[in-house]
């Protein structure tokens, strides 16, 4: 008997013996860069004439790991592995599945400081940021095998005189697993193992930024003796394998996150039909976000300037979550600016993530910064630059912390999404206003209301059209199985990653019924 689910601890590195262990990894995952990777399809491994290189963003002479590249014939020959390996895998039963992810969270918990290195190195998290993707991962793990188990149960029905009836979650068949680089670790591994647990075999092409700890997670699969086939490996470009894994008529599903551009492309290739194609496709699509933070007179505004300096900088505001527009009433939007513009200058520093003193390491690479650059200087112009606003360094993609006030609801910079350390004060005439801002973008993933006014929260509870919507806290860091996550609007398919109705995507149900 299992007992019930709880949230692996975080780890802050109060302890001396925590940051020993951290120091220790670091230094384990230096001796291996420049290794060689592989792809395996089908429990075979395949090294391609074609390869690219895995590069540290924090110092890009680094190459963290040299990786095998998927083409078109090595897309097909996964998704024939993956077709072969669920004529199998889909009668496996649903606790034996669950069993394989327990085992990995086992080793995930055992290997959490290494697993954690990597992406110091290959993404430049902090090690705080980065040992919470590990611990989300394996949450996602142990919550998906007790889910299962729970689907696998006999279902309640109504009774019905002289039938006996059942209903069975059956897997969908082969999907294609495209996870985002900035969550590399947990949205990989919840994307994974919640298609596999459910029955299902899987293409999984990881980020072409993050390919290093893709194949970390996937050596725990080897490990772990998952079947040949249930995981086939293969990293490539986006733009040049995506198509086809998506188009294929092999493919049953797809699970994807990532930017709304792809995933719109996605969603609609995905709906034409092949001709020799047995199902409508179905795909789990979670985007980006224009997530807010709202404060009025009545908040504790300490808290919101913590608040927003945390969910606005935290991995350079890299994250789907990150908070990019702080609106604020009129009657405490100066005060609040000039909390945060402090709270940032004291607490936000710059640099290389290996070093732990350091609170903000480097976007992830030369386009992410580029971007970055070209909408701070839309900022500017926007509205009135009063924090960063250029790069630090020459070496590594690192970019100071930006704030702009005075930024107009409609304005590029409090519409389109960002995804670096760039934050826009936006002025709100009272609470029904910061309302009415809050909702104007075609996102709808995250926000925040700071207020002690009971009404106020009550009218952002109804009318604040997000998917995660927190009070009095940031609006990142979202918990599975406590804060099951998903957007609106263009944010996506609102899919509750980390919920009880997430497996429920990678199933459909089956009902049977016996006249006795
Ligand atoms: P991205 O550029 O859309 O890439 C995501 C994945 O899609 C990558 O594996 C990428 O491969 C792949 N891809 C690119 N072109 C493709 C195509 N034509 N067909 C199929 N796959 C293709 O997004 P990203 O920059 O990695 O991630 C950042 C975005 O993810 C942000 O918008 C963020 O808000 C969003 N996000 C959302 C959530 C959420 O839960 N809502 C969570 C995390 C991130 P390559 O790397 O090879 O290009």
């Amino acid at each position: 008997m299992l007992p019930p689910f709880t949230n692996e601890p975080i780890v802050l590195f109060t302890e001396p013996e925590q940051k020993l262990a951290m120091e220790q990894a670091l230094q384990q995952v230096e001796r291996e860069f420049g290794r060689e990777y592989p792809l395996v399809v089908g429990g075979e491994h395949l090294l391609t004439a074609d390869k690219f290189n895995s590069i540290n963003p924090s110092r890009t002479s680094e190459v963290v790991g040299v990786f095998s590249k998927g083409d078109a014939e090595t897309a097909r020959k996964a998704l024939a592995a993956a077709t072969k390996a669920f004529d199998k895998w889909r009668w496996t039963p649903p606790e034996e599945r669950a069993r394989y992810l327990l085992k990995a969270a086992a080793v995930m918990r055992r290997r959490r400081y290494e697993l954690a290195a990597w992406m110091v190195v290959e993404e430049g998290k902090n090690w705080i940021e980065a040992y919470a993707d590990v611990a989300e991962a394996i949450d996602f793990c142990e919550f998906y095998a007790r889910e299962m188990m729970r689907l696998g149960e006999p279902q309640p029905l109504t009774p019905y005189p002289g039938e006996e009836n059942n209903l069975y979650y059956i897997p969908l068949g082969v999907g294609v697993v495209i996870p985002p680089w900035n969550f590399p670790c947990a949205i990989l591994v919840g994307m994974t193992t919640a298609a596999l647990v459910a029955g299902n075999t899987v293409v999984l092409k990881p980020a072409s930024a993050s390919p290093a700890i893709a194949y970390k997670f996937f050596e725990i699969l080897e490990e772990i003796d998952l079947p040949p086939g249930v995981v086939n490996f293969l990293p490539g470009s986006g733009g040049v394998i995506g198509d086809l894994l998506v188009s294929h008529p092999k493919t049953r599903f797809i699970a994807f996150t990532g930017s709304q551009e792809v995933g719109l492309r996605i969603n609609r290739l995905a709906a034409k039909a092949k001709k020799s194609q047995l199902w409508i496709k179905r795909v789990i699509a979670e985007m980006g976000g224009k997530d807010f933070i709202i404060v009025d007179g009545s908040a504790d505004l300490d808290a919101a300037a913590h608040g927003i300096m945390t969910s606005a900088f935290g991995f350079q505001g890299q994250k789907c979550s990150a908070c990019s527009r702080a609106i604020v009433t009129d009657d405490v939007y100066d005060t609040v600016l000039e909390k945060v513009v402090a709270l940032t200058k004291e607490k936000v520093t710059v640099g290389d993530p290996r070093d732990f003193s350091n609170f903000m390491g480097p976007v992830i690479d030369a386009a992410a910064e580029t971007k970055i650059l070209e909408y701070i200087e839309i900022g500017k112009k926007e509205g009135r630059l009063v924090l960063g606003g250029d790069k630090r360094s020459a070496e590594g993609y690192f970019i100071n912390p930006t704030i702009v006030a005075d930024v107009a609801p409609t304005a590029r910079l409090a519409q389109e999404e960002i995804f670096g350390p760039v934050l826009a004060f936006i002025r709100a005439r009272d609470f029904n206003d910061a309302v009415k801002i809050s909702n104007n973008t075609v996102f709808g993933l995250t926000g925040a209301v700071y207020s002690s006014n009971r009404a106020h929260l009550e009218r952002a509870r109804r009318e604040c059209h997000v998917g995660n919507l927190y009070f009095n806290r940031k609006c990142t860091a979202a918990l599975v199985g406590v804060h099951p996550f998903g957007g609106f609007n263009m944010s996506g398919t609102d899919s509750k990653a980390g919920g009880r109705d997430y497996l429920l995507l990678f199933t459909q149900a089956k009902v049977v019924s016996e006249a006795l």
